[in-house]
């Protein structure tokens, strides 16, 4: 029997991959998609989504499982599977998968997203997206004249802190070294805020709750190793992503920080290799964004099928 060649492969089912399921599947492209160990991506390790067009509230993973059966009702194949390596070398491409099969495919769409960095400490799991964050863009609205703190010192510290102080009571930066790290020019703004308090030199260890929602952390000094804890109302962890491109190694350019490198609108350095989402974006990281990507990867993917 002659090999099946898949006209695109998109690898990831978060917004980004199952949107461009829904564009080509509609385009009667018959995609194939490889969901990963995250079905429906990170939204659904969120709970209120409220900047969703067209849903003024919903649970992240309700908006995914509908994203999901849309995909699947255009036309777009789901199996549960992860890919742990792909071979550019050669037309057909090669998906290899963690269940062993070894996919052909013309194309490829990629939206494997990338990951928050967590802390690792008693009471994150429990207390995640019940008060603890890593996205104030998304939920900074929730903490109206409450107290948070941020964890972290570069970029995103900064920058979570500069949506936060337009909505918080107060912000307390908990930061490991002894002066930010970030070169963003909000830093400036952020300095000078009284709203805004920084503790350098420490670290949280703890984060406690009363079973509905964080309420308190503990913090260590990294000098003196005295501990001390905090009342709070939420808690956002900064502390940096990194995008799920292992299984890219060698095959197309990454940054120097594993973020896959656009070249032309969503191609990649490979042709017939697209990119969707968090997984190249490291600076919108948002559902629709990554959704807007994968529309584009849909798009530029199906006019280059269209020129072969
Ligand atoms: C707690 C939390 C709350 C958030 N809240 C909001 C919000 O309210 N509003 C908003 O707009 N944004 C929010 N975001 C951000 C938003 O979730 C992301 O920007 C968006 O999900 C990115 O979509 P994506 O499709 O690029 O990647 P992801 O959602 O990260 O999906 C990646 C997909 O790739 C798959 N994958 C990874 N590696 C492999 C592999 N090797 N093989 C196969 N598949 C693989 C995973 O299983 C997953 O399905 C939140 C994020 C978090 C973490």
């Amino acid at each position: 029997m002659p090999e099946k060649i898949e006209k695109t492969i998109i690898i990831g089912s978060g917004p980004a991959g199952l949107t461009a399921g829904i564009y080509l599947g509609r385009a009667k492209q018959k995609p194939l998609l490889i969901e990963g160990r995250q079905p429906g991506g990170q939204l659904t390790t969120t709970t209120k989504v409220e900047n969703w067009p067209g849903d003024k509230e919903i649970q992240g993973f309700k908006l995914m499982m509908n994203m999901k059966e849309h995909a699947k009702n255009s036309g777009c194949e789901i199996i549960s599977d992860t890919v742990t390596k792909i071979d550019l070398s050669k037309k057909p491409y090669t998906v290899f998968t963690k269940s062993e099969k070894e996919l052909k495919a013309e194309s490829i769409i990629i939206a494997t997203g990338a990951t928050h960095k967590k802390l690792g400490i008693p009471g994150e799991e429990e207390y995640w997206s019940k008060g603890v964050s890593v996205c104030a863009t998304c939920d900074a609205p929730f903490f109206q004249d409450k107290n948070v703190i941020i964890v972290g010192g570069g970029d995103s510290a900064v920058t979570e802190a500069e949506h936060l102080r337009n909505f918080a009571k107060k912000v307390t930066i908990i930061h490991i070294l002894e002066e930010l790290t970030a070169t963003d020019p909000i830093k400036d703004k952020i300095l000078e805020d009284p709203k805004v308090e920084i503790i350098y030199n420490s670290t949280l260890t703890k984060i406690e709750g009363d079973g509905e929602k964080a309420t308190k952390v503990e913090i260590e000094h990294q000098k003196t190793n005295d501990k001390k804890t905090l009342e709070t109302d939420g808690v956002f962890i900064a502390i940096g992503m990194k995008p799920n491109t292992e299984f890219l190694k060698d095959q197309i350019e990454l940054d120097e920080y594993g973020y896959i490198i656009l070249k032309e609108k969503t191609s990649t350095s490979k042709e017939g290799v697209f990119a969707a989402g968090d997984v190249h974006d490291y600076v919108y990281k948002q559902a629709i964004t990554a959704s807007g990507f994968g529309c584009m990867a849909a798009l530029d993917c199906q006019k280059y099928l269209g020129k072969k």
